[in-house]
């Protein structure tokens, strides 16, 4: 198994009780937890977890160094009691893991600080989504976002690398629609000389369909992925390529540190996103924390080293010692990786996307 670093976490229960409005050092309040609730994937997307890294040889964390469902309610809500309101549910591929409608009734029935409910949403790659929709949508999930990077057969089936279908994950789609969840998202990462050929066809296949497509650019998460900035296709030319064949304009985020900018068809038939973590980074407006498969936190997607919330929990701290740690460390939090990246820093190592949550 690959260990991965751990900062040092400080606890004091004197410190940061919450209050709901948790700043870092740039004033960036905390609001989105993504949790990452296992660290495998049945996809081997060449983007994210190739096959020469991610083998029949990789060690994956054994399920005692998973954070159980009790942990994760627990910990999500200290980060609700702290500000956040924002729940994604990631991996790996989530839907992997066993009976996740039970970890989502639990989370549904949390609060955020103002006494609301929590905003829970999960990104999947769509393989399990057709057998799984309903009892996600009955135990309480809100939103979906399904990855799907082509329309294409040939070329979709060798992104992911297992050999599977546009047509099941169209299945999956629908499923999740028939189930009630409205306005799915769906993302494509943008790959050049991959699959940048097929972003117009996706763009005209869900306009006027009520989902959203987002338009991602290509980022150097992890270490396996070989990442240059030669293979990123800028966010502003994609809006270039659609825009010619169907009218856009620029539409206002629905809120402050949302990721994607939106761009609505001038005809009223819906609109996509564009998410530019190379181009135009976003991180002044971060808001977001990660929760890895095994307990660690991450204020950062580029991070280096996480720190030990799991530790705290099984050595028997309190919940105000560790919502003070989350505090500690929250409060001084300076990443802004996407701001200084050079193809440099790109070479760095990183934690994988599939370990800390997409
Ligand atoms: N298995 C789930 C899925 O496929 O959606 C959730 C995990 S996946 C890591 C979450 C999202 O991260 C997916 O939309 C995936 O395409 C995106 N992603 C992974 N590696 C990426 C990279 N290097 N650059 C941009 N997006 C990436």
């Amino acid at each position: 198994m690959l260990s991965h670093p751990t900062a040092a976490i400080t606890v004091d229960a004197e410190l940061f009780a919450p209050s709901g409005a948790l700043a870092d050092t740039r004033g960036r309040l905390l609001r989105d937890l993504r949790i990452s609730v296992i660290d495998r994937c049945n996809f081997r997307c060449t983007y994210c977890m190739p096959k020469s890294v991610f083998d029949k040889d990789y060690q994956f964390l054994p399920k005692s160094e998973l954070l159980s469902f009790e942990e994760i309610t627990r910990m999500t809500r200290l980060f609700a009691a702290h500000g956040v309101n924002k729940i994604r549910l990631t991996g790996g591929e989530p839907l992997l893991r066993k009976n996740l409608e039970v970890l989502i009734e639990m989370l549904a029935a949390l609060k955020t600080h103002d006494g609301k409910a929590l905003d829970l949403t999960l990104t999947t790659n769509a393989s399990l989504l057709a057998k799984k929709a309903k009892a996600l949508k009955a135990a309480g999930l809100q939103r979906v976002t399904v990855s799907l990077d082509s329309l294409d057969e040939t070329v979709f089936r060798a992104m992911n690398d297992v050999d599977f279908s546009v047509a099941d994950v169209l299945k999956g789609i629908a499923a999740a629609h028939d189930a009630g969840f409205a306005l799915i998202k769906i993302n494509m990462v943008v790959k050049k000389g991959v699959n940048d050929q097929d972003i117009v066809a996706m763009a005209r296949r869900f306009k006027g369909s009520g989902h959203i497509v987002r338009f991602i650019e290509f980022m150097d998460v992890g270490t396996s992925n070989g990442w240059r900035m030669d293979d990123v296709v800028p966010s502003a030319e994609i809006v270039r390529m659609i825009s010619a064949e169907m009218p856009l304009i620029e539409a206002e985020p629905n809120y402050t540190g949302e990721v994607a900018e939106r761009w609505a068809y001038a005809d009223g038939s819906g609109e996509i996103g564009v998410i530019s973590s190379v181009t135009q980074a976003f991180c002044s407006t971060c808001t977001r924390a990660r929760l890895s498969t095994e307990g660690k936190l991450y204020t950062c997607l580029f991070a280096q080293s996480g720190h030990d919330l799991r530790a705290l929990m099984r050595s028997g701290k309190s919940d105000e010692q560790i919502a003070a740690a989350i505090g500690l460390i929250w409060n001084q939090r300076e990443d802004r990786y996407s701001e200084i990246r050079t193809e440099e820093t790109a070479r760095t190592k990183k934690i994988e996307m599939s370990y800390i949550g997409g």
